[in-house]
């Protein structure tokens, strides 16, 4: 893929498109709203890691992505497959072929009295394929456990197990695989193997995965990872493989904040809590930037505070703005 993470790739629809998705759940005369306005565009062959809070609203997302949940609003394609207009034969189709789903839950991923192997057949037959063996010993291979293919569940490690649902959830080949914290129960080195495995199957079959997960170094790991708050999403960050003048290479990581189709944008709390920000901001546009002040009752404006021209002469905004250009300090 060329250019940034998460930037349009010519000539290919977006694997996920979301906008303003809204979800809620009545519960007794209580309305929950889990999704608040998402928006996420997640391209072809990308690898991109959901980050967030407890009841940020993650998996009420992979559920929806999952044919499992409807939204209450907003719109939600995946593979070119509008959600929210499929029949029951539809979404059943979908959930067999388009998407591949690994669940948090080690054991609920797999039948107790199946063997890996055929575990990894089960999506197969149902879906009426034939010939199913050589596909699954395939499948196992590329998770590394073509060796345990004749095992139970209950004799493969959590890892292991986790590996085969890989291995399932791949079995029909779907264009996008959801991982819902899929090495939450798992030590750290154990989920590094699993998480190399959702690598592998990105790099050699071109699948789309979306990852959810609390693993720093899992997030680390992915090119781009997108943070969900209240049920929207917040900020991304994108990481690159760059090549210093001295030939060795390191990962440079940039934060950036979604701008959704609305114009709006979510500041980090870190940012509003020391700068103070509350209920009003000042914003002022400059040729390559738009700085945001605090609202001071009693401040003469943010025009006139240190560093800025005052409006209305254009010689000084003019050399100001050409100072900021090369001012990596100057307010974003
Ligand atoms: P996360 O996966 O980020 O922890 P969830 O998507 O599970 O968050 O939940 C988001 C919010 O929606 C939470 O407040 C949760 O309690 C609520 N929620 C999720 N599923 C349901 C449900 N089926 N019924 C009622 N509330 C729900
Ligand atoms: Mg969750």
């Amino acid at each position: 893929m060329s250019g940034l993470p998460g930037s349009p790739v010519h000539g290919r629809p977006p694997a996920i498109v979301c906008e303003n998705l809204v979800r809620i759940f009545k519960v007794a005369d209580l309305e929950v709203v889990a999704l608040q306005g998402l928006d996420l565009v997640v391209q072809a062959g990308e690898i991109v890691a959901i980050v967030g809070a407890s009841g940020s609203g993650k998996s009420t997302l992979m559920g929806i992505l999952g044919g499992m949940d409807l939204p209450s609003a907003g719109s939600v394609t995946v593979a070119g497959h509008d959600l929210t207009r499929m029949s029951r034969d539809e979404r059943t189709a979908y959930r067999r072929r388009v998407v591949g789903v690994i669940g948090q839950q080690t054991e609920r991923n797999l039948l107790p009295y199946l063997t890996a192997v055929e575990n990894v057949e089960v999506p197969m037959i149902l879906d009426g394929v034939r010939h199913t063996r050589a596909r699954a010993l395939e499948l196992l291979q590329l998770v590394g456990l073509d060796a345990r293919g004749d095992h139970r569940p209950d004799r493969l490690s959590g890892g292991e197990q986790q590996r085969v649902a890989a291995a399932i959830a791949l079995a029909n080949g779907p264009a996008v695989l959801l991982a819902d914290e899929p090495t939450g129960e798992l030590d750290s080195a154990t989920a590094a193997e699993v998480f190399g495995v959702l690598r592998l199957a990105n790099r050699e079959l071109g699948t789309t995965i979306l990852v959810v997960t609390h693993d720093p170094l899992v997030a680390e790991h992915v090119e781009r990872t997108v943070a969900i708050r209240d049920g929207r999403t917040s900020t991304e960050t994108l990481r690159r493989r760059v090549t210093s003048d001295d030939g060795r290479h390191e990962v440079i990581a940039e934060e950036y904040a979604v701008l959704d189709r609305a114009g709006r944008v979510q500041l980090p709390r870190g940012h509003v809590a020391q700068l103070g920000l509350r209920d009003r901001v000042q914003l002022r546009l400059q040729a390559d930037h738009v700085g945001i002040w605090p609202d001071r009752p009693g401040a003469d404006g943010a025009a006139s505070r240190a560093g800025e021209p005052a409006a209305g002469d254009p010689a000084a905004e003019a050399a100001a703005d050409k100072a900021a250009a090369h001012d990596p300090e100057a307010p974003a």
